[in-house]
């Protein structure tokens, strides 16, 4: 389902490339299942869904996309593993139905390069009978981290699972790939910040017009729980120590500027906003998706 909000002068959609399902356990590592599920019912195996969402940003400096979502290049096995439909460029249709076209996009920001991520950034092509590997954004500059491209590029026994060659090294080939340094300027009232747990160098984007702000959270706080709950650090965050302060430090910085929170992957709260609470700081959801939403439309 595409929202669109107003932050600003900046307007921004909020796009999704559909549910798709992981174990509980990577969501919620040490925490008990008890605890767990009251926030979400999981599947009779264990199984939670996990919605994979972008941001469109309508911005000075042209149109600018955070993070692709799955794609369409996972091989079927995989796939139904997943959950995840056979028709998955789903996030192209999303973006379609807010007035846009692949062509149109003129960057495209990676948070990190995990495969649920940026496996849209290419896909398959027909290539006079020969299937090839092309940028689906054609005219677009990507734009990713160079310690995240470093870590995908050399993976380990861990990580080899998520991070995908086919996903990025078609746009290095072509040059369409800037790497960077810590935080970037994209766009007047958007910029990028390096907010390391998950990964060592995930980037988060804030969103800032007179005197309103939209922070994008990615994985530094996959769900919304994720940030109210400071010691709720998924199994899939490499650094989980790390990642409770950078919980801590952005939490600061959005109670302090009333920030609109984008939640990537909870597939209940979309946005929310932070209220100071008993324990401290906690979500309150401000956009929620209705209970029964068909994940394959
Ligand atoms: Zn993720």
């Amino acid at each position: 389902m595409a929202y669109t909000v107003q932050v600003g002068a900046i307007r921004c959609h909020i796009l999704s490339d559909g549910l798709h399902y992981v174990d509980g356990g990577g969501f919620f590592g040490l925490v008990p299942r008890l605890m767990w599920e009251r926030v979400i019912e999981p599947t009779p195996t264990n199984l939670v869904p996990c919605d994979s969402r972008s941001l469109l940003i309508e911005s000075d400096a042209g149109l600018i996309l955070v993070d692709v979502g799955n794609g369409d290049k996972l091989p079927p096995k995989v796939r139904e593993r997943m959950g995840l439909s056979e028709r998955n460029l789903r996030l192209v249709g999303e973006i379609a139905r807010v007035g846009y076209k692949p062509e149109d996009i003129d960057i495209v920001v990676f948070t990190h390069f995990h495969g649920d991520h940026i496996g849209g950034a290419t896909r398959w092509s027909d290539d006079g009978g020969e299937q090839v590997v092309i940028p689906t954004f054609p005219r677009a500059r990507y734009i990713g981290n160079r310690i995240e491209l470093a870590d995908a590029s050399f993976p380990n026994e861990r990580t080899a699972a998520t991070y995908i060659a086919d996903n990025f090294r078609p746009l290095l080939e072509r040059k369409q790939l800037e790497i960077v340094d810590g935080p970037q300027r994209l766009a007047t009232g958007v910029r990028t910040d390096i907010a390391p747990g998950h990964t060592q160098a995930i980037q988060v984007v804030w969103v800032e017009s007179q005197g309103e702000s939209l922070l994008f959270l990615g994985d530094a706080a996959s769900w919304a729980v994720h940030l109210s709950r400071l010691a709720w650090v998924p199994s899939f965050d490499i650094m989980p120590m790390i990642s409770i302060e950078t919980k801590r430090r952005l939490r600061h910085e959005a109670m302090e500027k009333n920030a609109l929170l984008v939640f990537q992957h909870d597939p209940q709260v979309v946005t929310g906003r932070l209220v100071a609470g008993a324990r401290g700081p906690e979500v309150e959801p401000v956009l929620t998706e209705p209970a029964h939403f068909d994940a394959s439309a």
